[in-house]
C-alpha cells in the first residue's frame, strides 16, 4: 500500500479520520474536486480544491492586517502564547542531534531522536510553539525566480504530545489554526480551505489536513497516530500533532506582494534595489511575478515558457521581459542564500567541499557569480548584517554570531576571486573541446579543483546538472565511513548487558568475573569487566584474563567482547581474574581528557565555527580534527597550546553525571555532541567545570591537574575545513620533549656547538657553505676559459667542414663544473660538440652542449636522449643544451666507451647526411 492507498482509506471514513468539531460548528461542508478527486473542507461552494486555484491574494489580501515578516511571528506567538503554548527558541539549523541529517529540513525534527531504527520524540515542553529556521537545497534554481522557493525558511512548528499533560488532539488542534487565521492574522472564515492528505515520515505516519487561503497553501496539521509502515502499524501511545506552517507564508497572505521576498526579508530587498540602483517599474513587475507566483505549477514548472507567455500578455519582447526582471531575481536569490548562510555559520558550520558545507559552498559561489555577472560592488557580508539587523528581534543570537559570519563570508569570498581565474579556464576549455561532461568528469572536476557544477552550467560550459550528480557524490562519501565500520561478531543472542565496571569505580585494574561464552577459541565474553572497549575514539585497554593477553576490546550493542591471544582453555561458566594494563588505561584517560581541553581552546582562540570533527586518543600520543576554513599558524597553535596548559594548571574539577537526554541539550545545548550522536535516553555528561562540556561515555581524570602538561605536536590541514592537530599529554609529553632535546643536542654537537647557540651555529655553516659555493663559481669563471681552450685543441676533428667532437667522462667532475666549461667551449668555438659523462651516487648525468655551427647538423637534445636512453634513463633538452640520466651506476659504467663511440657514429652519420 502506498500514499495513495492509504489516502484513499483515510478518506473513505472522513468522520473517524478527518472531521473535527470546528466543521460541524461553523458548518464546513465536505466536497469532492471534481479535477482530482481530492476531499475538503470549505464553507462556500467551490467545484475544485485549492491546487488548481491561482493565487488571488497578490494585490489584495484578504485581511485588513499588514504583518511583515517579524510581526508576522510576534502575532502568532502571542496568539499561541495566550492559548497555553511555551514558545521554544529554534534549534540549529546544523542537525547535530540526527546523524541521517546534515540540516534541519522541518520543524519536528528537532524533537526527533533516532534509536536504533525507531524515531522516538523528545519535546521540552507540551503543547509549544517554535520559529524553526530550515534549510531544503533540493530546488536552488528554482529560489529567487518563483517568488516562493527559499533555501532557507521559518517553519512555524505547532507541537504537542496529545496523550502528555498539557496534550491536546486534532478538535483542539484545528480550533487553534483556525483561530490564529481568522483572529491573528484576520482573514474571512470564507476563504479558508481544508484538505485531506497523508503524511508519511520515518517509522510513523497520519493523517493530516492541509489549509489553504486564496490558492496559498498556509500550513498543514499532521495527525501523527500510527507507528510502524503501511502495512503494518499500530496506534501509538503518544499521538503527536505536527503542525508545520511557512512563515513566509503568514506575511505575504497578508501583504499581498508580488513575490513573498518583498515582505519576508525586511528591509534588505529595498537596501539592495538602492544600492545596486535598480529601476522600479513596479507596474509590469508585479505582473510578472504574480503570474510566476501563481501560474508556475500549472505550467509544469517551465519557467522558461511561462515568461515567453507572460511577455506576449504585456506586449513586450522576451528579451525587454528578461531584462527588465533580472536584477530582481538576482536581488531575491542573493538574499535568500544570504541569510541562509548567516544561519547555518551562525550555527557553527563552514562552507566546504565535503558533507553540508559543500551546499553551503555552491550557494555561496553562485550568490557571487551572481554579483559579478550583474556587475555589482556589494559584500555579502554587508547583506549578512542587513539581515542580522532586521532578525535579531526575533532570533538576538545572530547578533552575537555577528563577526564571525563576516569573517567566514570575506574567507569564502577572497578564495573564491582567488579559483575564478582557473575556473574559468577550465570553463572555457570544455566549451571549446565539445565533448560531452560526464557525472564521473564532474565528480573529478568537484574533488580536485573544487569547481561547482553549478558554476559550469552558470558559464554556460554544461547545459544542465545531471540529476545523479548529488546522489554520486553523497554515495562517495558514505562508503568512506561505511568500511570504518568493524564487522560483526556473531553469536552474542541471548547474552545479558556486560555489567560495566569501568563506569561503577574507574580505578579498578583487577577483577574476577564468569565467563558466559567463548566464540571461535579467541572471543571471551564476560558476566562484567574493567576492560574500556574501544570507543569514541578511545584506544581499547590492554592486559590479562588468567594470564592470556587481551590484544582487543569491542562493544557490541550493550556486550563487551575481549579478543584474547588464544581462548582455547576457557570454559564457560568458570571465574577467570582480569588485569588491566594500569600504564595504558592512565595515559589514554589523560590524553582523553586533554582531548576535550583542546577542543574548547581552538574554539575560544579560533572562532566559534571550530567543532571537533573527530578524535583519536591512544597511549603515547592523540589527535584531534576541528573543523576550521584555514591553515594554522604558528603563533595560532602556540595560543591554543598555552590556553589549554592555563587550564591545566587551573586544576579544575571535571564532572561526571548521568542526565536525561532532553535536559542535557536544554541545559548544555547542542554543543554537547561534539562526539556525534548518542543514541540513548540517559546521556552522560562530562564536565570541566567552567571550560568544556561534552556527551562522553570515555574514561577522564578527576582534575585537570592530572594531565600535567599538553604539547601540540603538529598542526595540518588534512581537508578543506578540517584542521588536525596531533598532540602528547602527560607523561607522553615529558617522553616528546626530551626526545626532541635529543635531537637538539645532537645537532648542537655535530655543528661543533651548544644548545643555546645551535640557531646562530646552523645559521653560520649555511652562510658558509652558501659563500663557498659562491667562491667555487667565481673560481669556474675564471679559469673556464682557458679550460674551454684546452678542450677544444684536444677535440676530434670529424670533417673537412670544421665539425668538432669532445667527449669526458670522469667520477670526479661534478655538474656545475661540466656545465660551465660545456658552455664556455661551444661559446668560443661554434663547431664544437661536447659532451660529458658525470659519475653519481644514483647513477650518472648526461651533459651535452653543442655550438651555434655544430647545430645546424645536430641537435644537443638528440644527442642527450640517445646516450640516456643507452644507459638506460631518458633525456631530451633544445637544440644547444641537451641533458639527461639514468639510475643504478655499476653497469652502466661498463658500457660507458660504447656509449661514446655510439654517440660520435650518431654525429657522423648526421654530418654526412
Ligand atoms: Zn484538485
Ligand atoms: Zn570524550
Amino acid at each position: 500500500m502506498g500514499k495513495k492507498e492509504l489516502t484513499n482509506l483515510f478518506s473513505s471514513d472522513p468522520n473517524r479520520y478527518y472531521k473535527v468539531s470546528l466543521f460541524d460548528r461553523m458548518g464546513f461542508k465536505r466536497q469532492r474536486c471534481s479535477s482530482c478527486g481530492k476531499f475538503f473542507w470549505t464553507l462556500v461552494e467551490r467545484m475544485l480544491c485549492p491546487d488548481h486555484e491561482n493565487y488571488s491574494f497578490i494585490g489584495k489580501p484578504p485581511t485588513n492586517k499588514r504583518l511583515d515578516y517579524v510581526n508576522a511571528w510576534k502575532e502568532t506567538e502571542e496568539y499561541f502564547q495566550f492559548n497555553g503554548h511555551s514558545i521554544t527558541r529554534r534549534y540549529p539549523v546544523v542537525c547535530r542531534w540526527r546523524d541521517d541529517l546534515y540540516f534541519t529540513i522541518a520543524s519536528i525534527v528537532d524533537f526527533q531522536r533516532v534509536m536504533g531504527n525507531k524515531v522516538v520524540f523528545e519535546l521540552p515542553a507540551n503543547p509549544l510553539l517554535v520559529p524553526q529556521m530550515c534549510l531544503r537545497f533540493n530546488d536552488i534554481e528554482n529560489v529567487g525566480l518563483s517568488g516562493r522557493h527559499y533555501t532557507g525558511f521559518c517553519m512555524v512548528g505547532q507541537i504537542c504530545n496529545a496523550d502528555a499533560p498539557g496534550g491536546y488532539w486534532k478538535d483542539r488542534c484545528i480550533d487553534l489554526d483556525y483561530g490564529l487565521l481568522t483572529n491573528g492574522l484576520g482573514i474571512k472564515p470564507e476563504e479558508i480551505t481544508f484538505v485531506e492528505d497523508v503524511w508519511m515520515g520515518a517509522g510513523a505516519f497520519g493523517y493530516s489536513l492541509e489549509y489553504f487561503v486564496c490558492g496559498l497553501e498556509l500550513g498543514n496539521a499532521v495527525f501523527t497516530e500510527f507507528e510502524g509502515n503501511e502495512n503494518n502499524y499500530h496506534a501509538m501511545t503518544n499521538k503527536i500533532i505536527d503542525m508545520g506552517a511557512g512563515l513566509e507564508r503568514f506575511s505575504w497572505i497578508t501583504m499581498g506582494t508580488p513575490t513573498s521576498y518583498d515582505c519576508s526579508f525586511g528591509p534588505v530587498i529595498g537596501k539592495l534595489i538602492d544600492a545596486t540602483g535598480t529601476f522600479e517599474n513596479s507596474d509590469i513587475l508585479s505582473k510578472y511575478f504574480e503570474a510566476v507566483s501563481s501560474k508556475l505549477d500549472a505550467m509544469g514548472g517551465d519557467l522558461r515558457a511561462l515568461k515567453s507567455l507572460i511577455a506576449k500578455e504585456l506586449k513586450i519582447s522576451d528579451e525587454q521581459l528578461k531584462k527588465m526582471i533580472a536584477p530582481y531575481e538576482a536581488i531575491y536569490t542573493i538574499a535568500d542564500h544570504t541569510r541562509t548562510l548567516l544561519f547555518s555559520i551562525s550555527d557553527g558550520a563552514l562552507p566546504s567541499n565535503v558533507g553540508g558545507g559543500y551546499n553551503l559552498r555552491v550557494i555561496l559561489r553562485r550568490a557571487l557569480s551572481i554579483l559579478e555577472r550583474m556587475g555589482w560592488i556589494i559584500k555579502l557580508e554587508d547583506v549578512a548584517d542587513m539581515h542580522t539587523d532586521y532578525l535579531k528581534q526575533m532570533y538576538p543570537e545572530l547578533d552575537e554570531h555577528r563577526e564571525d559570519v563576516r569573517t567566514i563570508l570575506q574567507i569564502e569570498s577572497s578564495r573564491y576571486i582567488g579559483s575564478r581565474e582557473r575556473m574559468s579556464a577550465i570553463a572555457t576549455s570544455i566549451k571549446s573541446s565539445k565533448k560531452k561532461v560526464t557525472v564521473d568528469d564532474l565528480i573529478r572536476m568537484y574533488e580536485s579543483d573544487g569547481i561547482t557544477p553549478d558554476f559550469l552550467m552558470e558559464v554556460g560550459a554544461i547545459e544542465n546538472i545531471p540529476s545523479t550528480f548529488y546522489t554520486k557524490l553523497a554515495e562517495l562519501h558514505t562508503t568512506q565511513t561505511a568500511s570504518q565500520v568493524q564487522k560483526p561478531i556473531y553469536g552474542l543472542d541471548g547474552l545479558l548487558p556486560t555489567r560495566l565496571m569501568y563506569y561503577e569505580d574507574k580505578s579498578i585494574r583487577e577483577f574476577t568475573s564468569k565467563v558466559l561464552k567463548v566464540i571461535e577459541n579467541k572471543y571471551v565474553i564476560l558476566d562484567q569487566t574493567a576492560f574500556y572497549p574501544r570507543g569514541g575514539g578511545q584506544e581499547p585497554d590492554s592486559g590479562e584474563i588468567d594470564g592470556v593477553k587481551v590484544v582487543d576490546v569491542i562493544k557490541q550493542t550493550d556486550i563487551v567482547v575481549h579478543k584474547l591471544q588464544d581462548a582455547r582453555d576457557f570454559v564457560e561458566g568458570n571465574t577467570v581474574y582480569g588485569m588491566v594494563n594500569d600504564r595504558r588505561r592512565d595515559l589514554i584517560t589523560k590524553h582523553h581528557t586533554a582531548t576535550h581541553v583542546l577542543n574548547t581552546s581552538a574554539r575560544i582562540n579560533l572562532g566559534s565555527w571550530v567543532w571537533q570533527n573527530s578524535a583519536f586518543k591512544e597511549e603515547n600520543y592523540a589527535r584531534l580534527d576541528i573543523t576550521h576554513h584555514s591553515a594554522l599558524n604558528r603563533e595560532e597553535v602556540e595560543r591554543i597550546e598555552k590556553t589549554a596548559n592555563n587550564v591545566i594548571r587551573q586544576d579544575l574539577p571535571v564532572i561526571i553525571r548521568l542526565f536525561g537526554r532532553g535536559d542535557a541539550e536544554q541545559k548544555y545545548t547542542f554543543r554537547i555532541y561534539q562526539g556525534g550522536v548518542v543514541p540513548t535516553n540517559n546521556i552522560r555528561i562530562v564536565n570541566i567545570e567552567g571550560w568544556d562540556v561534552e556527551a562522553c561515555g570515555g574514561t577522564h581524570v578527576n582534575k585537570t591537574g592530572e594531565i600535567g602538561f599538553i604539547k601540540i605536536t603538529k598542526a595540518e590541514r588534512i581537508q578543506d575545513g578540517i584542521v588536525r592537530l596531533d598532540f602528547v599529554a602527560a607523561e607522553a609529553a615529558v617522553n616528546y620533549i626530551q626526545k626532541q632535546e635529543n635531537q637538539l643536542t645532537a645537532i648542537a654537537q655535530s655543528l661543533g656547538s651548544s644548545k643555546e647557540k645551535v640557531v646562530e651555529s646552523s645559521q653560520k655553516s649555511i652562510d658558509d657553505a652558501e659563500a663557498a659555493r659562491r667562491k667555487i663559481k667565481t673560481i669556474l669563471r675564471k679559469i673556464a676559459p682557458s679550460m674551454a681552450k684546452s678542450i677544444i685543441s684536444e677535440a676530434k676533428q670529424l670533417s673537412f667542414n670544421g665539425i668538432k667532437f669532445y667527449s669526458v667522462y670522469d667520477e670526479e667532475l661534478d655538474d656545475e663544473y661540466c656545465i660551465a666549461i660545456g658552455e664556455k667551449s661551444v661559446e668560443i668555438d661554434p663547431s664544437l660538440i661536447y659532451i660529458a659523462l658525470i659519475s653519481k651516487s644514483q647513477g650518472m648525468r648526461v651533459v651535452v652542449f653543442v655550438g651555434e655551427k655544430a647545430r645546424l647538423k645536430i641537435k644537443a637534445s638528440i644527442i642527450a636522449k640517445q646516450i640516456s636512453t643507452q644507459l638506460g634513463g631518458s633525456g631530451g633538452g633544445d637544440d644547444r643544451f641537451g641533458q639527461g640520466g639514468a639510475g643504478g651506476n655499476g653497469m652502466i659504467k661498463d658500457r660507458i666507451k660504447e656509449v661514446l663511440l655510439s654517440a660520435e657514429e650518431l654525429v657522423m652519420k648526421n654530418i654526412a647526411g
